[in-house]
């Protein structure tokens, strides 16, 4: 799926009170793509994630998924496309405490009244190393496996792309790094787009394009 986001800009509060988050950015994702986006905090990357993602509407500009205006969706329709088509992993992994992992990892799905594929979520488990922890409680993982769980939910309903918001925020930087290698496995062997964004050097320079945000003005870094 190619995403292209038009001059977006995305502007909070008037008069004293204006910020200007996101400024202008343009940018074209292309399907299979591994994209870092690298800022400090309050930079506009939340913003910008929120944008991408269709979860929020722009103040002005366009945003397209295979040509067609995403903003130009109703609510209902535009929710229905992120469900099948998007896959997030935030920070927090936003477990649900009294749901096994398997439960966890499904609901997405039974959300949208659908049944999963057992040998997709078998193959998905073990590539994700939690096969042996689906009848467990989130509360019996460490962070690491948590983090491997939600990405597990990000990927049943079989999405195009991955939007990562800060994914080794919580974590050690040993389940950090085993979490970007498998974000990164991800992206090769099932092809999917990955959108990472983080404030960590190490996790950006693994994109196969980074890019740098500064005050809402996204910047391609070129290495070299
Ligand atoms: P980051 O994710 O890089 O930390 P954000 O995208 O969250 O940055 O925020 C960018 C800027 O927009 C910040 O100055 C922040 O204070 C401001 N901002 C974000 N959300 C809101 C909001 N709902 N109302 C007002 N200002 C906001």
């Amino acid at each position: 799926m190619n995403i292209e986001a038009k001059e977006l800009s995305k502007i909070y509060g008037e008069g004293e009170n204006r910020v200007v988050a996101l400024d202008k950015v343009s940018l074209k994702i292309v399907s299979g793509d591994f994209i870092s986006v690298i800022g400090p905090s309050g930079s506009g990357k939340s913003t910008l994630l929120h944008l991408l993602s269709g979860l929020d509407r722009p103040t002005s500009g366009h945003l397209t998924y295979e040509n067609k205006d995403i903003y130009g969706l109703s609510d209902k329709r535009l929710s229905a496309l992120r469900r099948r088509r998007i896959g997030f992993v935030f920070q927090q992994f936003h477990l649900l405490p009294v749901l096994t992992v398997r439960e966890n990892i499904i609901m997405p799905l039974l959300l949208d009244k659908k049944q999963p594929d057992e040998g997709y979520l078998e193959q998905l488990s073990h590539l994700l190393g939690i096969h042996d922890r689906m009848t467990h409680l989130p509360c019996e993982l460490s962070g690491g496996q948590q983090q491997r769980v939600a990405i597990a939910r990000a990927l049943i309903a079989k999405p195009d792309v991955i939007f990562a918001d800060e994914p080794t925020g919580n974590l050690d930087s040993r389940s950090g790094a085993e979490v970007m290698e498998m974000l990164s496995a991800i992206h090769e062997k099932m092809g999917k787009t990955l959108v990472v964004i983080t404030h960590d050097n190490r996790i950006a320079a693994m994109a196969d394009r980074q890019y740098s945000i500064v005050d809402g003005v996204l910047t391609e870094v070129v290495s070299g």
